[in-house]
């Protein structure tokens, strides 16, 4: 299993650590983007109204400060995720970022014609488009994984699919729609098995579940800084270090250069290489008081408690006349659901006068709704500062919606 078994513990209540939620407010969209901690929000303020410089250039104390103040935030996101080095940890604008980063500079210098790419029904836009576009390039083919009946990416059919043809597998660790957490670790065989890379797409993973890339042995992993309670703008790549040393930059400019001249110009090695410009300093720092923040709590704790949202919830659902659920019952922290002859738009929206902040529509997963056979659906998803009473909020506002189109 991916999973250890959750720890029981007293009930999380954090509600209070996050500023941006008024009292009353059942704010159900943190599959979205996560509310902000005013750890977090303290961080970025200090960083731009008390320590700020850029990095990397400076020779006065102040830049000097701030260089140490981004690599140490490298060096918490290494120890994070489990990274062998802070150098495998690339800071990028957030996953969608990651995935194109090594859809151009290693499937575009990688593949070609005739190999084959593996993904599934249910990944988000951005595992998906970005490889669409690496495998037009070079003539590359993509086949889909089916899900199981109850919405898990179908690792026995990936079994079978998979050949010596497929150079590149890309499957998302929880899937944002779903709730469905994969087992990295059987992916990660069955896809070295035929002698493919593997990536995973942890931007629900990494808020909910303890994650450390050097057990699972992807060669890969993405997430996004704002959907872990840190800022939006940030994210990281993280590679294996000899496929990141392998691969060519992303962006040409500053900070990425070993020697620049108009004869020659050769590049920095990672993780500097894929970092042109001036990055996202503050961001960084914020990632960095999110992670703290994250790690205070513990994610063992997170996911149990998110775990037990979920049942409430899924409970709870199932009793009002009409709803549909989708997805697994052990989903991490994410309910999706329908109710029949009713637009989701309207289930939001009539949950939004109750004070129910939902999300409607196809969730960035398209092919997920039409494997489905809905055009879009319903979702709540869980963060720490979620509790019961939400919950609650959330299904008397389904009563309502229930009693209006009854
Ligand atoms: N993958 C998954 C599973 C996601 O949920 C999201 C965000 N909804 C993304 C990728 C893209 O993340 P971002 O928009 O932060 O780049």
């Amino acid at each position: 299993s991916v999973l250890t078994a959750p720890a029981a513990s007293a009930p999380l209540d954090t509600v209070a650590d996050f500023p941006a939620i008024p009292d009353g407010w059942a704010y159900l969209d943190t599959a979205a983007t996560a509310q902000k901690p005013q750890a977090v929000v303290d961080a970025i303020t200090a960083a731009y109204g008390e320590t700020y410089a850029t990095v990397h250039r400076g020779v006065y104390q102040r830049s000097a400060d701030m260089t140490l103040a981004y690599e140490a935030a490298r060096r918490r996101v290494a120890g994070f995720i489990g990274a062998g080095s802070p150098d495998e940890c690339v800071f990028v604008r957030g996953a969608t970022e990651g995935i194109n980063l090594v859809a151009q500079c290693w499937a575009g210098t990688q593949l070609k014609a005739g190999d084959r790419i593996l993904l599934s029904m249910l990944e988000h836009h951005s595992n998906i488009v970005p490889w669409q576009m690496a495998a037009e390039r070079v003539g590359a083919a993509i086949d889909v994984v089916p899900l199981t009946t109850d919405g898990r990416i179908d690792l026995d059919a990936a079994a079978a699919m998979l050949t010596p043809a497929h150079k590149l597998v890309a499957f998302a660790h929880v899937s944002n729609v779903l709730g469905s957490v994969l087992d990295v670790e059987r992916a990660v065989a069955l896809a070295h098995g035929v002698g493919a890379k593997i990536l995973i797409d942890g931007c629900q993973a990494v808020p909910r579940v303890p994650v450390d890339v050097t057990a699972l042995g992807c060669d890969f992993y993405v997430f996004s800084g704002h959907k872990l309670y840190g800022p939006t703008g940030i994210g990281v790549l993280w590679g294996k270090p000899d496929l990141l040393d392998a691969m060519p930059p992303w962006q040409g400019g500053g900070s990425m250069i070993d020697k620049v001249s108009f004869q020659r110009t050769t590049y920095a090695a990672p993780p500097g290489r894929f970092e042109a410009g001036t990055p996202h300093i503050v961001g960084a720092l914020g990632l960095h008081a999110a992670i703290d923040y994250v790690e205070s709590i513990g994610l063992e704790r997170i996911h149990a408690h998110e775990t037990a949202l979920v049942a409430q919830a899924r409970d709870a659902l199932a009793t009002i006349p009409g709803v549909r659920l989708f997805g697994p019952a052990d989903s991490a922290g994410i309910v999706s659901f329908a109710m029949e002859e009713v637009h989701p738009h309207d289930i939001g929206t009539i949950l939004d006068e109750a004070r129910v902040a939902i999300r409607a529509g196809h969730h960035c997963a398209q092919p997920l709704m039409e494997a489905l056979g809905v055009a879009a659906t319903a979702r709540a998803s869980f963060g720490v500062y979620n509790g019961p009473r939400d919950v609650e909020a959330l299904i008397a506002g389904m009563a309502r919606v229930a009693r209006i189109f009854g």
